[in-house]
């Protein structure tokens, strides 16, 4: 049997930060820190930047794994707490979304009007 269409759609997560997008940091201790989205959290609409909200974590040794004692880790950050930062003109921007004529979704800085471009692992 086929799946619906609806279905489908509200498996799809409304995140539109990326991985390999640069964020700039809204609030918090890392305020105006930018730095490139490392990972992303869609089901806790959290990401994770790198070497944003960095914390310490206490690690006990364990066999098999070779760190032990206090590491610094990036911890994930809300979505909504950074913004994007647009690649052509630099400014944290909204982006707005566009179809292009070959059907496809994009995202445009509402700043400049370029395209935002998404890297494409597995999208
Ligand atoms: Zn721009």
């Amino acid at each position: 049997m086929p799946r619906k269409q609806a279905q489908i759609r509200k498996m799809r997560p409304k995140m539109s930060i990326r991985r390999g997008d640069e964020v700039v940091v809204l609030t918090g201790k890392d305020r105006g820190k930018r730095g490139e989205v490392t990972r992303v959290l869609p089901e806790a609409n959290r990401i994770v930047i790198d070497g944003v909200n960095i914390v310490k974590r206490h690690l006990r040794r364990q066999p098999g794994s070779l760190q032990a004692g206090i590491i610094d880790m990036p911890a994930p950050l809300d979505r909504s707490n950074v913004m994007l930062v647009c690649p052509n003109c630099h400014r944290p921007t909204r982006e707005a979304r566009t179809v292009l004529a070959d059907g496809s979704h994009v995202r445009v800085c509402k700043h400049c009007d370029e395209v935002i471009p998404t890297r494409h692992d597995h999208d």
